[in-house]
């Protein structure tokens, strides 16, 4: 098995140096993963990578923008199909992957691994025990979360998995993933006693929690990381540990510690 890794040209605050596409080849065959950004520039760097393969399937960590939508466009130009959890916003996969499910190319077996948390669609694929995590897991830094309880359960599932190498969806391969995912815990864990320290002492709505826990970033950033803290207070919430009474996470709502009478 030999993998290929094609940087799109799309740097950004949530992007790092760009995403990375993945080709990984067998006896001829290939799986792409991550097809990326619909940039002409990154697709003919792919198609060339792919040029004397025959593509089996590519294969789509998350429905995010710039990670699918150039799925669509290679599957077209090398007629393999495309795989995905499900669709979304401007990204319908041929074929849907449910946790277990397996896709080969050559003598290599990738299986699908439902890793819900960044997005309620996200897939990581494992192929012997190494796992391509979109953006489940990065190299180098954190993602912003939809769901955190979720999120924190996707990453002991693959710590479970005892990964050798991890090859993320942005920044450099991982070569001792037990470490860097045991760090990832531990800074969410961290980032939660934060969060539950500034509600007990008197921040008022998200957006004051994010100001305290969050003083030392970039105020660019502040809004990205409002959608982690919202994740982590509808956690707390749940576990009847803050209040959000209006159940919302934006910006601008009310949260509050929990009641004696509420953590019964
Ligand atoms: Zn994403």
């Amino acid at each position: 098995m030999k993998v290929h890794h094609i940087l799109a040209p799309n740097p950004g605050l949530f992007t790092g140096l760009g995403t990375n596409t993945w080709v990984i080849e067998s006896d001829g065959e290939a799986l792409v993963v991550d097809p990326g950004p619909d940039i002409a520039a990154h697709v003919t760097a792919t198609v060339e990578t792919i040029a004397d393969l025959d593509v089996q399937a590519l294969l789509v960590s998350h429905s995010h923008p710039d990670h699918a939508p150039a799925a669509a466009i290679l599957g077209e130009a090398v007629a393999a199909p495309v795989y995905g959890f499900g669709p979304g916003p401007g990204f319908t996969p041929d074929l849907i992957l449910g946790d277990g499910d397996t896709v080969r190319a050559g003598r290599i077996v990738a299986v699908a691994i439902h890793a819900p948390g960044h997005t309620p669609d996200s897939l990581c694929f494992m192929i012997d025990r190494k796992i391509f995590t979109g953006d489940h897991v990065l190299g180098g830094s954190t993602v912003v979360v939809e769901h955190m309880g979720d999120y924190l359960e996707s990453l002991q599932r693959i710590i479970d998995l005892k990964p050798k190498t991890i090859y993320p969806g942005h920044g450099r391969i991982v070569r001792k993933p037990e470490e860097w995912l045991h760090h990832y815990i531990e800074h969410r864990l961290n980032r939660e006693r934060s969060i539950l320290a500034a509600v007990e002492d008197g921040a008022l709505t998200v957006g004051g929690v994010v100001e305290r826990v969050y003083a030392d970033i970039d105020p660019g950033l502040h809004f990205a990381a409002s959608q982690s803290v919202g994740a982590h207070l509808r956690k707390l919430a749940s576990e009847a540990l803050v209040a959000l009474p209006y159940g919302s996470d934006d910006w601008d709502a009310p949260v509050r510690p929990a009641l004696a009478s509420e953590t019964e």
